[in-house]
């Protein structure tokens, strides 16, 4: 199950960019590069790293008026 291998690989990077820690190199140069979205839905953030340029983006569930 590729596809369920790569949502937890993405999970584990998204715990680590929330501490502000890169996936990469695991310093705390994390910056938010985009975030876009809002209101109901799914929001993208775009994350960077200062120190070694790595980047990512993460979907992040919102829930709306239950
Ligand atoms: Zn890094």
């Amino acid at each position: 199950m590729a596809y369920g291998y790569y949502l937890r690989e993405k999970g584990e990077d998204f715990s680590a960019v929330r501490r502000g820690e890169c996936p990469r190199c695991h310093k705390r140069c994390i910056e938010v590069d985009d975030e876009r979205g809002g209101g109901c839905g799914p929001r993208w953030v775009s994350y960077r790293c200062g120190c070694c340029g790595w980047s990512g983006a993460f979907s992040i569930e919102k829930e709306c008026g239950v």
